[in-house]
């Protein structure tokens, strides 16, 4: 049987921080980079830098520009496969020192006397603070303040002071942007093209030095420019696809000196843009010097930490709250909201999963609904330009309406790998993963949320519902030996499962959570008036006949699964990731009842038990209340969370049943970044919808938030380890503010006593046909 894992809760972390804005590492651990690099992005949601050092030999710096993908071919295991990554833009950050008679300085091998990085999450700054000695004696202490602009998006800056201790004499800085970079930053990727960058040119003119380069077939091109307010003026070096300058500044006994790197990013797919490399020139020139640009840019962090506030009781908690809240509007802010661009399942943090974009928006925008309706909105646009590239997806596959890719990029076309790595065993397999089609019932379910929260619906958010749902009614296809509807073919959330053992062709039928989902969505769509005339009657009908398969009195995650073997657990106690694993056992985990994470349970985190027992009922089939409970005790048991999502989700469905466990499952998914629990991935980026995920149970979850027609419940149910919470949110254009604790929960006046629930009354939605559904 499978078993929790993972024992710690958040009083038992070893996380101990004494201010809870603050990420802090002390000493240098250049095995610990990556992970540190990846937690210590900074980010406005145009762009993000990984916080490497501007120094260290042990690096995997990486810029990323939110919708920057580019397209390769490589040749992987005799087969030519075709990617599209967010590209690795080049490098702004390098900057070193050598002191008289030394080698420029690198922390890897140098004599550190002491090492601080802190990353300040209120203001976004990251700061690192050294004190080295080279061979001669000579100590010099270094102050470097870096941040990228929430108030500019274009700006970024590293601010460096030197002090030199023991010694006086000459001190070489050099600083550079360097164009050579690749994406490189994924160990199992490296067999295939990083090399997206192209036709560098540099260049120095009016005290600033410039880098541009294109992406290979793309054609983005992407200017980068340096102003260095320095006390002394550089020396312009150039090397193949690398420009610096180089200072020689006189360092004083004691007396400080410092230097600052002022970088502009600009790509020609940025607003207001001419050409990239004269707007970066002109944007580098123009800025402001360090301090005001960093009293601009904590000014725009303190607006939107307003907006975003949580406050929890207990330090730890309240660091990792800071911490998710901080990642999330780093990859997504309000500079995000007309760049075109979706949800990146690890954030602008790495180059995992190739910046793409899968369902996880399905964990990330609830959170942002409440906070930051316009910021969701921009993320469904994305997904509505996409809309002609999904409606010729599914006719191409003989459907109608429209067929979301599981991974999305630029254009919306099918971005999955056809093969992936299998690690363990160092095979290429097959990649079947796109028949997730489940993914277009994720937007489905946001724009309906968004709806519920904003009280309005654009007619292009109804566009999205219309053709999502035309697309699953296509999907369902009537047996008429049983008089049910079927889907046929498909994946659910559980990748772990792709196929029937010793079926020809890959594929499930009725994965109960596509199934269920299906009739929730052509209700929906129903009541809008979304259908087209001839179309309702078999929606509706849909939404009484379709097919839900039962085994040991539980909810059967598709049809054959009560015919899976049980998988012998205590084998492979503590591993996540059972698919590589038995692969490399020359096994197969097609065979067993083991889930990779949450999937027939997906149906309990997205709806209320009454509108799960109430779609069953329609459906025809024997829902007792005890079903819920019994279908998610059966699958806790054979779930190995090898996603980030899955403890989201437990979390969530035991959020009334079982508190303690609930909270567990909660400590797990906030930890997964910062303890790096699921082994070395967050190295490669952040998981953003763990990280939503968990800002949503705080919110929507243990305060039991519930958006609905008529107005907002609210049931809470605040489990024992979370003493209070308080936090502004936006419910249909009003802005309230809720605080729980134990006793009491107050909003906008109403004071619930323990275990009470209320809901805030507002006009009800009206519901109209499409192009005029403009809610209240
Ligand atoms: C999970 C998916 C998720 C993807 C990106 C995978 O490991 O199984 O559900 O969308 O990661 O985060």
């Amino acid at each position: 049987m499978g078993r929790w894992c993972m024992g710690s809760v958040i009083a038992m972390a070893t996380l101990a921080p004494a201010n809870p804005w603050t990420l802090v590492y002390e000493g240098y651990d250049p095995a610990a980079e990556g992970l540190r690099e990846a937690l210590c992005t900074l980010g406005n949601g145009r762009f993000a830098t990984r916080g490497a050092t501007p120094d260290g030999l042990c690096r995997t710096p990486g810029t990323y520009r939110a919708g920057c993908y580019d397209r390769l071919a490589s040749r992987v295991a005799g087969r030519t496969v075709v990617n599209e990554d967010l590209v690795n833009l080049p490098d702004w950050l390098p900057l070193t020192f050598a002191t008289p008679g030394s080698d420029w300085f690198h922390p890897d091998g140098a004599e550190l006397l002491e090492y601080r990085q802190e990353l300040d999450l209120r203001r976004g700054v990251l700061l690192r603070e050294l004190r080295r000695r080279d061979d001669a004696g000579r100590i010099t202490r270094v102050r470097q303040r870096r941040l990228v602009s929430m108030a500019d998006p274009a700006l970024a800056a590293l601010e460096t002071t030197f002090t030199a201790e023991n010694w006086s004499g000459p001190l070489r800085v050099r600083a550079a942007l360097d164009g050579t970079v690749t994406n490189h930053g994924v160990a199992r990727y490296r067999d295939l093209r990083g090399d997206h960058l192209t036709e560098h040119a540099t260049g120095d003119e009016d005290g600033l030095t410039w880098l541009t380069a294109t992406t290979r077939s793309s054609r983005i091109t992407a200017a980068l420019a340096a102003r260095m307010d320095a006390p002394v003026p550089g020396r312009a070096e150039r090397e193949p696809g690398r420009i610096g300058t180089e200072h020689v500044l006189h360092a004083e006994e004691g007396v400080p000196v410092t230097v600052t790197k002022i970088v502009a990013l600009v790509t020609s797919r940025d607003p207001a843009v001419h050409d990239p490399l004269s707007a970066a020139l002109r944007w580098a020139g123009q800025a402001p010097p360090f301090e005001e640009l960093l009293a601009a840019h904590e000014a725009a962090w303190e607006r939107l930490w307003e907006r975003a506030r949580l406050e929890v009781g207990g330090p730890e908690l309240a660091q990792l709250v800071h911490l998710h809240v901080f990642h999330l509007l780093q990859t997504l802010s309000p500079h995000t909201f007309d760049l075109d661009v979706g949800v990146p399942a690890r954030g602008l943090h790495g180059e995992a999963y190739r910046g793409h974009v899968f369902w996880d928006e399905l964990f990330v925008l609830p959170w942002l609904n409440l906070r930051f309706p316009d910021i969701s909105l921009g993320l469904l646009r994305y997904r509505w330009r996409r809309l002609p590239e999904a409606r010729a997806a599914a006719r191409a596959a003989g459907y109608d309406g429209a067929m979301f890719p599981w991974q999305s990029g630029s254009d919306g076309r099918e971005e999955t790998q056809t093969f992936h790595l299998n690690p363990d065993s160092g095979r290429w397999l097959p990649d079947v993963s796109h028949l997730q089609r489940h993914v277009g019932l994720a937007i489905a379910y946001n724009v309906w949320q968004h709806h519920l929260v904003t009280g309005s619906m654009r007619s292009w958010c109804a566009d999205l519902l219309t053709d999502i749902a035309r697309f699953f009614a296509s999907l369902a296809v009537l047996d008429p030996a049983s008089g049910r509807y079927e889907i046929r073919g498909v994946m659910g959330p559980d990748e772990y499962h792709t196929a029937r053992p010793g079926a020809a062709a890959p594929g499930l039928d009725n994965n109960a959570y596509t199934n269920v989902m299906t009739v929730w969505l052509l209700a929906r769509a129903l009541e809008l008036g979304l259908a087209r005339p001839g179309e309702s009657a078999r929606w509706a009908d849909i939404t009484r006949r379709m097919r839900v398969d039962f085994h040991d009195g539980v909810i059967s995650q598709f049809t054959g699964y009560a015919d899976l073997a049980e998988l012998d657990w205590g084998r492979y106690r503590g591993v996540r990731r059972l698919d590589r694993a038995l692969e490399a056992d020359g096994d197969d985990v097609n065979r067993y009842k083991a889930s990779k994470q949450a999937d027939t349970l997906m149906l309990c985190y997205l709806l209320t038990t009454d509108e799960l027992l109430d779609i069953l009922r329609r459906l025809g089939y024997p829902a007792d209340p005890e079903l819920i409970p019994r279908t998610i005790s059966y699958y806790l048991d054979r779930t190995s969370h090898g996603s980030t999502l899955s403890s989201v989700v437990h979390a969530w469905v035991l959020a009334h049943a079982d508190r303690a466990r609930s909270w567990q499952f909660f400590a797990e998914a906030a930890l997964s970044d910062i303890k790096d629990v699921q082994g070395g991935t967050t190295a490669e980026g952040i998981h953003l919808g763990a990280m939503g995920g968990t800002l949503d149970m705080l919110q929507r979850c243990y305060l039991g938030l519930e958006p609905r027609p008529d107005g907002l419940r609210l049931d809470p149910c605040l489990p024992e380890r979370l003493g209070s919470l308080s936090l502004p949110i936006e419910f249909r254009g009003r802005r309230l503010l809720v605080e729980a604790d134990h006793e009491r929960t107050r909003v906008d006046g109403i004071t619930l006593p323990r275990g009470a629930a209320a809901t805030i009354p507002f006009p009800p939605l009206i519901i109209r046909r499409p192009g005029r559904v403009r809610g209240r």
